[in-house]
């Protein structure tokens, strides 16, 4: 599983990243992703975080500027 999951948090592939980041559901295995939102009102930015709890690979870590 360590092998899998640097392999997901290394894919530098723009298409594969764009693919993955519409994903609700993990890729690997289909189950629902835990999606976790965390806001920081101070540096007005929102992180956005997928994580499959079956496989234990975190497929999504985006964050994103408030206006
Ligand atoms: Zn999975």
């Amino acid at each position: 599983m360590k092998k899998d999951k640097e392999y997901f948090e290394n894919v530098q592939n723009r298409h594969q990243k764009e693919f993955m980041e519409l994903q609700d559901h993990c890729t690997l295995c289909g189950a629902l992703l835990e999606v976790k939102h965390q806001k920081d009102p101070y540096l007005g930015t929102l992180k956005e975080e997928a994580y499959c709890p079956h496989c234990e690979v975190r497929t999504r870590n985006t964050q994103n500027i408030l206006h």
